[in-house]
């Protein structure tokens, strides 16, 4: 889950990081009120939006005071930043800057380790500066059962070639390593990381990702979730405990387990479709567990027709065809549905779907049968 700059920064916050005062506003009314409360003077106003590249789509502004304040973040809200609404903007307190820096802690998946990253290039996008020049990104990998130490910090701030920051630097990374362990977060990103004129350092961006698996345990951060601004497929079927993941095809694809419905996206993609999401029901056979995953699947509109994959183990395929019908009955739903039921009790689950008669219904045997079958007939629909 992304948060929003305002919500890293509260988390930063939390351990000590140096962020600079602010508000956020949902109304240039609020914007302005916002301003004087910081003090009436100079502030930044800045789209709220789970997207980069705010400054240069002129989501990012400087407020003479609370009227300027006002008018900036009239512009601002309802604009739209890379196909991200602006709903909120915060008000800051503006710092001047003497130098920008970038500061990253992120996960590295391949290298089973955290990776901490510093360039005296910040300001700009981090692949910007890997194009640069590859050298200007000092990067250090943690070991993550030995922790953070402050010689991971000078290794950093040397290879950066920000030598005379170290000290300062190390206090950052501590804190920064901190708040990314605690809060299991995937990235904690600072862009810029700002030398202030009074040599502190400064928080000015803030781009959090915490682990999804992990929000049970941060209750805290679980309800920063921004219904607004998530997918609303995704966030349907979040709100149903479903496991789904949107793509761009025709094939609305749902079976039980991840591993089975990784490779049925395969043999649909195989079969020249292209499927329309990854959704796995687990060991879900229940009439309502199925009318949930079909509402999910069926509220996108590309979706042209569905292929159940379900192999049965645990699960009985006679429960699933028993799902089935019930939940299409209930829905009635005219898309096409080819089910594939292959395990316990398959011959049960085939015979009750033929029995029931239901003219969109068709079943297979295969996996390649059954794809083949989905993506002839979302061909046949869409056409
Ligand atoms: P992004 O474009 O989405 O990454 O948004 P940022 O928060 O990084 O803002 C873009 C740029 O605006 C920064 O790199 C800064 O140069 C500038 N900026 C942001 N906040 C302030 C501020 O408080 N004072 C000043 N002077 N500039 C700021
Ligand atoms: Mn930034």
């Amino acid at each position: 889950m992304d948060l929003h700059e305002y919500q890293g920064k509260e988390l930063f916050q939390r351990v000590g990081l140096r962020v600079p005062g602010g508000r956020i506003a949902h109304t240039p009314e609020d914007a302005e009120r916002a301003a004087a409360e910081l003090g009436g003077g100079r502030v930044v106003v800045k789209a709220q939006v789970l997207t980069g590249g705010r400054g240069k789509a002129g989501g990012v502004k400087v407020a003479d005071g609370p009227q300027a304040a006002r008018q900036e973040a009239a512009a601002i809200l309802g604009m739209d930043i890379r196909g991200y609404m602006v709903h909120q903007v915060l008000v800051e307190e503006a710092t001047p800057i003497a130098r920008e820096l970038y500061a990253a802690v992120v996960l590295d998946r391949g290298g089973k380790q955290t990776l901490a990253m510093l360039s005296a290039m910040g300001g700009m996008e981090v692949e910007k500066i890997a194009l640069m020049d590859p050298r200007a990104m000092a990067c250090v990998g943690v070991d993550p059962l030995f922790g953070w130490s402050d010689f991971h910090a000078r290794r950093l701030a040397f290879d950066a070639g920000l030598g005379e920051l170290a000290q300062p630097l190390g206090d950052v990374f501590a804190r920064l390593y901190r708040i990314f362990t605690e809060s299991e977060a995937t990235l904690c990103e600072v862009n810029p990381l700002v030398v202030a004129e009074d040599g502190g350092l400064l928080v000015l961006d803030a781009k959090v990702s915490v682990d999804n698996n992990s929000l049970f345990r941060h209750p805290d951060i679980a309800a920063m979730r921004d219904v607004h601004s998530a997918d609303p497929h995704e966030q349907m079927a979040f709100d149903r405990s479903l496991t789904y993941v949107k793509l761009d095809g025709e094939v609305g694809v749902l079976g039980n387990g991840a591993g089975l419905v990784m490779s049925t996206l395969d043999v649909v993609a195989n079969a020249g479709g292209r499927p329309a999401n990854f959704l796995d029901v687990g060991g879900g056979a229940k009439a309502e567990e199925i009318v949930a995953a079909l509402e999910v699947i069926t509220a996108d509109p590309k979706v042209r027709s569905i292929l159940f994959n379900i192999f049965g183990g645990i699960t009985r395929c006679d429960e699933v065809a028993r799902g089935v019908l019930a939940a299409v009955g209930q829905m009635g739903i005219a898309l096409p549905i080819v089910v594939r039921l292959d395990g316990t009790n398959e011959h049960e689950g085939r015979a009750m779907l033929a029995a029931a008669g239901v003219p969109n219904i068709y079943v297979a045997t295969t996996m390649p049968e059954a794809a083949h079958r989905a993506v002839d007939l979302a061909a046949a629909t869409g056409a």
